[in-house]
């Protein structure tokens, strides 16, 4: 038999086998970590990408034998907890994924790792605090609790104590949460004639996401802006859970399949009858395109709701195609640094934003396609964030050159990171989402 590199066929990725006792098996959980431990180390293309994997070879190099049989078992965690699931080796780098004989998923046999220990073990309350994103969205966003939440994430001393008591950086700046939030507050849609394309739906359901409820309110309402102004008639999906991204990156699945089934049903509802569904932040559209159909594979309305889930930017660069996508833009941009993240990359649907953005008049988009290194709640952990601000320097970087007029990244946690990590660099830059900069160029 040959073990030839790389494969002449499309990757495919296999369901996850999350339900089966064999899973949470720690004997041949820990077999597979060394199958696969000792494919990376004799190839270590993976070695800049992120922490994981000098972590990894560090714990090769330095063992008595320099080979992964020299680590010991429980050194293997400190490999996993570098590991935010971000996607990028299996879908950049690795030439092993299947159908290749060797078989290697990384991510996923990191998150079955995550779920292994989720279940011996629960998590701290640092971390199950961080990953309800709804329950702290809806208690956080009470006017007043709001502003006192925001007035002492800004506060030295405070910051101090919330590091020593619950883990979370004193430097992290942290997204505000909104006192007025999204989708109590959204306006109704004034068009109604449906105008169906060739590549897309002509009505759309909004799943805002706990994000934009909470904390972003003003990508929401800017998306709705532009669907109106391209008479694009929108609903609101009527009822909403978190999508389960943050209880995945936790490897707490019984939850992430809590809250699945209340997402799914009214989602696919409105998939099936022709909308299609927008979801204006990366890792949660993510969930509903690859993540719940890879857990739940048999599932008809979880493929249904696959099937009409777009990127914001996705849909609107298809209905450019299809005609039907104004470009009336009134307002030049100038120089936008624009950063693509992981969580877009891997949806495998091209550079949709910066399509979009370079039909902006006067506008030249500077791309930088690379991990920013904060993900959803990784960089925010005490322990995490030096290696989170390490791993995004190199974008920092390429994001300051040109001097740019706007910062810009479809996850606005990352942009968030990326203005925090560029510093005093470009300090005339202003960070705007992009469904935001296209509002601005229509001057709607
Ligand atoms: S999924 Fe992302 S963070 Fe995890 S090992 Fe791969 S590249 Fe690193
Ligand atoms: S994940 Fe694949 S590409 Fe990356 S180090 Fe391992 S074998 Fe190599």
């Amino acid at each position: 038999m040959t073990n030839r590199e790389g494969s002449l066929e499309a990757p495919t990725r296999h369901p996850l086998d999350w339900k089966s006792e064999a899973f949470y098996d720690q004997a041949a959980l820990d077999k597979e970590m060394a199958r696969v431990f000792d494919i990376c180390h004799g190839c270590r293309r993976c070695v800049n990408l992120c922490t994981a994997f000098p972590t990894l070879f560090d714990l090769v190099d330095n063992s008595s034998t320099m080979e992964v049989d020299g680590i010991a078992r429980a050194d293997y965690a400190k490999v996993v907890d570098q590991c935010y699931l971000c996607d990028m080796c299996y879908m950049s780098k690795c030439p092993y994924v299947p159908p290749h004989q060797w078989n290697v998923d990384f991510p996923h046999l990191m998150l079955r790792a995550k779920a292994v220990k989720f279940r011996r073990q629960g998590a701290p309350l640092r971390d199950r605090l961080l990953s309800s994103t709804d329950a702290m969205g809806r208690l956080a966003a009470i006017p007043v609790v709001a502003q006192t939440v925001n007035a002492v994430n800004k506060v030295g001393a405070a910051r101090s104590v919330m590091q020593g008591v619950l883990g979370v950086h004193k430097d992290r700046q942290l997204p505000d949460y909104a006192s007025s939030k999204f989708r109590p507050n959204a306006s109704p849609a004034r068009s109604t004639e449906v105008r169906d394309g060739k590549n897309t739906p002509g009505k759309v359901a909004i799943y805002a996401t706990c994000y934009v409820n909470y904390n972003e309110p003003g990508i929401g309402h800017d998306l709705l802006a532009i669907l109106e102004h391209n008479a694009i008639p929108w609903v609101l999906v009527e009822k909403e859970a978190c999508c389960g991204m943050p209880k995945l990156e936790l490897g707490d699945l019984e939850t992430v399949a809590k809250l699945k089934d209340a997402n799914i049903p009214p989602l696919a509802k409105l998939a099936k009858a022709g909308y299609a569904i927008l979801t204006p932040i990366p890792s949660c559209t993510l969930m509903y395109k690859q993540e719940l159909p890879l857990m739940f594979p048999g599932d008809g309305d979880v493929k249904a709701v696959q099937e009409a889930m777009f990127d914001p930017f996705e849909y609107l660069v298809l209905r450019n195609r299809d005609g039907l996508l104004k470009t009336d833009f009134k307002e030049k941009l100038g120089n936008v640094s624009y950063h693509i993240p992981c969580h877009s990359r891997v949806q495998n649907v091209g550079q949709k934003t910066r399509e979009l953005l370079q039909l902006i008049p006067g506008t030249t988009v500077n791309t930088v396609e690379r991990c920013a290194g904060h993900d959803g709640t990784w960089g925010v952990k005490a322990e995490y964030y030096d290696n989170s601000m390490k791993i995004g320097r190199p974008v920092f970087e390429k994001m300051a050159a040109g001097e740019p007029d706007y910062i810009s990244s479809d996850c606005p946690i990352a942009g968030r990171h990326i203005r925090q990590g560029m510093g005093e660099e470009s300090p005339n830059a202003r960070k705007h989402h992009p469904i935001e900069l296209v509002r601005k160029a229509y001057g709607i």
